[in-house]
Parts: structure tokens; sequence; C-alpha cells
């Protein structure tokens, strides 16, 4: 049995929204099917342990927010590595309510789909809302976000190809000094060679000169939070 196989099955990047008596709250979530076409069927897989769970058994209701490839990895690590029990996810956040009642994030949206959930699969640490669509719209024409494309770009490094090597010989001692740091919260590699565009940092910026106030792109842990990879 070989478990790599398993990284070539493709998915998603969404955000899916759900409410509770009157609040609410998002979560990234890669793990949406179509299951039917008719009726149209959709299911989501999400976490027990997650807030938005309790949102969506108790309103039996989700959006499901179509994130486009550019969308920031700040973004990605408000919805995706912190807990709306200590944060409001929706606060400095675009978003808008369904006629339901069912919130929808429309920030990096190319589109949503609402679910009104008929059935619940226990599936051990995680439970499948199944449903069938409630709404839906395109907000804008874009390129969705693949789990992939959010791997690539979240560990900061080019796809392991012949540039990196050829590189390699000649900036050797500069890459001694260009060590690569692991954020202990989220797991976030931040790659010298790769800097943090969407925070400004050109490519080529040692961990050691990114000034003092910068923060991790995904969770928004500080620097201090960092330890070099060995
Ligand atoms: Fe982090």
């Amino acid at each position: 049995m070989d478990p790599n196989a398993l990284h070539n099955i493709s998915y998603g990047m969404y955000v899916v929204s759900s409410d509770k008596d009157g609040k609410f709250n998002g979560q990234i979530a890669n793990t949406i099917v179509q299951i039917t076409s008719e009726p149209v069927a959709l299911a989501a897989s999400i976490n027990k342990k997650n807030l938005t769970h309790e949102y969506i058994q108790s309103s039996g209701r989700f959006s499901i927010s179509i994130l486009e490839e550019g969308t920031p990895l700040s973004f990605i690590g408000k919805f995706g590595f912190k807990s709306g029990r200590q944060e409001d996810k929706f606060k400095g956040v675009k978003s808008t309510t369904l006629a339901s009642g069912c919130p929808v994030v429309l920030d990096n949206a190319i589109g949503y789909i609402e679910i009104k959930v008929s059935r619940t699969f226990d599936c051990g640490t995680h439970t499948l809302f199944f449903g069938e669509m409630a709404d839906s719209a395109i907000l804008k024409s874009g390129k969705p976000m693949t789990y992939e494309y959010y791997h690539m770009v979240k560990r900061g490094t080019t796809p392991e190809t012949a540039p990196t090597f050829i590189r390699g010989e000649v900036i050797k001692k500069e890459e001694i000094a260009m060590k690569k740091y692991k954020c202990v919260v989220c797991n976030y590699i931040y790659d010298p060679a790769a800097g943090d565009p969407d925070a400004g940092i050109p490519a080529g910026t040692p961990f050691e000169k990114l000034p003092d106030n910068w923060v991790c792109p995904v969770c928004g842990a500080d620097k201090s939070q960092f330890v070099p990879v060995e």
C-alpha cells in the first residue's frame, strides 16, 4: 500500500459558512463534492471539533464560497488556522446573507453555492453533510484555486523542476545563509527563495532580514514562532 497515491486526488479550496443564533462562522474546506445532478446535491466533510460543524448542525444549512487562485494566504489563514471561538472571522470580510439567513463570504470568491442539509453521515472524526443546492451564483470570472496550487504556494517553493537544480550550484554559499524557517503554529515554511510577495517581501530575502513586524502569512504568528528547518 502506498499512501502517496492519495496525493493524486484533486480538491478545491472553499470557505464553508453557516450560522447559529444569529452568529456567523466559516472555515476553509477542500472536501466538497457534487454527488448527484438531478437534483443537484453536494456533500461536505467537516471536522466535528470545528465551530462551523456546530453551526451547520444547528441551522441545517451552509454556503460554499469558491476561492479564486489569487486568494492571499492571509485570507486562507484567517479561515483555516483560526477558530471562530476566539475571533469573529467575518469581521472585516465582505459577506452577505442569503434569503434563508445563511451567511456567505464574498471576498476572493468567484462564486457560491448554498446547501440545505437533508442527511448527515457520521464518519468518525468528521461528519459528511449532504443536501440539495438551495441557491448559487457566479460572482466574477476567474480560476478556482485547487488544493495542489495552494500547497505549492503555501510552501513558498516552486515545484521540483530543473531551475532549482541549475541555480543550486551557483548560489550554494548564499543558500547556507538563506535557510528556510518553519512556523510552529501552522507549519508554513518561509522560503527565502520565494519571499512573501503578498506582504511585499521580494524573493531572495533571508528570514533574518524580514521586518520585525512581519507575521506568518498563513496564521499570523510573529517571527518568534519560527524555527529553522534542518
Ligand atoms: Fe503560521
